[in-house]
């Protein structure tokens, strides 16, 4: 192993000690001359004692740490790591005939920093978040279909719109390995169509497939508004778990298309549903007493912890409605995938919310992200997805 060397100021070991993947820059005392950015580099304290290998990049978060041992980090490495990804899934009953989605990859929660990688059917997803992983990129594609039983065939790389933009690495999306076979996937026996071409994200929101198990068990003989239903994933559960009516909404014409295609793969011509192309807060305004289940299951507000103030009033603002507008006896099954926005502000926007309504309200289930987002313990910055299932009188 023979990398170019980083090393820390005095003092600004602690974090490593503590197995945080991040070095801030900080913490940089000295780059060696000839490092670039996306370079694997070795870290080492002040006083030159080896710390980690990890991936080097320009920005506040400077180094992203792949080991805390001396390792190459060549296809070997991603080859181990990737397997270990699969054997956790696989042990958690998450990949079964009956469920070919799931998240494969989470970042730092996998020991992957800037990677993610989900899987639908037979075609993995890559997309980097960083330099280093979109220059491992083709590393990781040949590990991925030595690793999963023969499982993965197609590898399609999305990081267009995930890379810094500083970097100028001019990344194109496209196959790496295979082409386009299906883009059907099935979660807990569901069907849906999967755009990876260009849908958001990797295509799907992998992330919701245990709270939209959980919304079924609630939907029996309920009329339940989706709120940004994106591909619809949360109104099928609702149809299948004998919802009385279901209406999808969402802002985004592309959104409704595929919510509209998804009806037709899982439950053809059921009049229960309709799918309406429309903006929340407008739509929200004239349901008074439609809905006794409600999803509010929003973009992220805050991308960045500037925008905190304002996404925690958005918060605010989107449930103060849903708690006007909903049936007594209702349920609100209400989200925020801001990393920014941590459980407690989130609890705090929704609890100012239902005291404006006056309501009584309680709290059934407080939700996270599912098995396949884990969170590493040393980078709590892991965890972004929240939720809420309320009981509204
Ligand atoms: N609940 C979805 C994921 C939601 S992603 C699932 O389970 O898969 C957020 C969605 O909100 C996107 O589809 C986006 O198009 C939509 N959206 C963004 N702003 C909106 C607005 N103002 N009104 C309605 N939908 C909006």
């Amino acid at each position: 192993m023979n990398y170019k060397k980083i090393q820390l100021k005095r003092g600004k070991e602690d974090s490593l000690g503590r197995f945080h993947p991040w070095i801030f820059s900080g913490a940089i005392a000295r780059i060696e001359p000839g490092i670039e950015e996306g370079d694997t580099v070795e870290v080492c304290s002040s006083t030159g004692d080896f710390l980690a290998v990890g991936h080097y990049q320009i920005g506040s978060i400077a180094v992203r740490i792949l080991d805390f041992g001396k390792r190459e980090i060549d296809e070997s490495f991603y080859t181990e790591r990737l397997s270990q990804a699969y054997l956790l899934r696989k042990s958690l009953g998450l990949i079964r005939p009956d469920n070919n989605a799931f998240r494969l990859v989470h970042g730092e929660g996998d020991f992957l920093p800037g990677l993610v990688v989900d899987i639908y059917d037979r075609t993995a997803v890559v997309q980097a978040h960083s330099p280093g992983m979109h220059y491992a990129r083709n590393m990781i594609a040949d590990a991925l279909l030595n690793i999963a039983d023969g499982l993965i065939e197609n590898v399609y790389y999305k990081s267009e719109t995930t890379l810094p933009y500083m970097a100028q690495l001019d990344s194109r999306d496209g196959y790496i390995k295979g082409g386009f076979q299906t883009n059907i996937a099935i979660e807990n026996g569901l069907k849906f169509h999967v755009d990876w071409l260009r849908g958001q994200k990797t295509g799907f929101f992998v992330d919701q497939r245990a709270n939209r198990a959980l919304l079924e068990h609630y939907s029996h003989g309920r009329a339940v508004l989706n709120m940004f239903c994106y591909t619809g994933g949360f109104s099928f559960y609702a149809m299948r778990g004998g919802a009385r009516l279901v209406h999808s909404v969402d802002s985004s014409a592309k959104a409704i298309q595929l919510t509209t295609a998804n009806v037709e793969l899982n439950f053809p011509g059921d009049p229960r549903h309709q799918a309406f192309e429309q903006d929340a807060f407008r739509f929200l305004n004239d349901i008074d007493g439609r809905y006794d289940l409600i999803i509010l299951d929003p973009p992220a507000f805050a991308k960045h912890k500037s925008a905190l103030r304002n996404a925690l009033v958005g918060y605010r603002k989107l449930n103060a409605k849903a708690f006007e507008k909903i049936l007594p006896g209702g349920i609100l099954f209400t989200f925020s995938c801001s990393q920014a926005v941590s459980k407690e502000q989130f609890r705090l926007a929704v609890f100012s919310a239902a005291a404006a309504s006056g309501r009584r309200v309680r709290i059934l289930h407080q939700l996270t992200q599912p098995e396949d987002h884990p969170i590493n313990i040393y980078h709590p910055e892991g965890e972004y997805l929240k939720g809420l299932v309320l009981y509204v009188e």
